[in-house]
């Protein structure tokens, strides 16, 4: 399982990182995805909650 990100569908809302921060970061100004950072449902939990569906799980 993989998350995949588009950065041009994002709309920065912070919600993935305030959600589930150990897997979803912003180092350096750069938007991390830490795969591994939680459990395969937390991260499904959290990708279903973006807003403007810019998250999605590749299997
Ligand atoms: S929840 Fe979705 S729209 Fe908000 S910052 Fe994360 S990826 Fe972007």
């Amino acid at each position: 399982m993989k998350v995949i990100w588009d950065e041009d569908t994002c709309i920065h809302s912070g919600k993935c990182v305030q959600n589930l921060p150990s897997v979803f970061q912003v180092r350096d100004g750069r938007f991390v995805i830490v795969q591994d950072g939680a459990t395969q449902d937390e991260i499904a939990k959290t990708v279903g909650q973006c807003p403007s569906k810019a998250l999605r799980i590749d299997d």
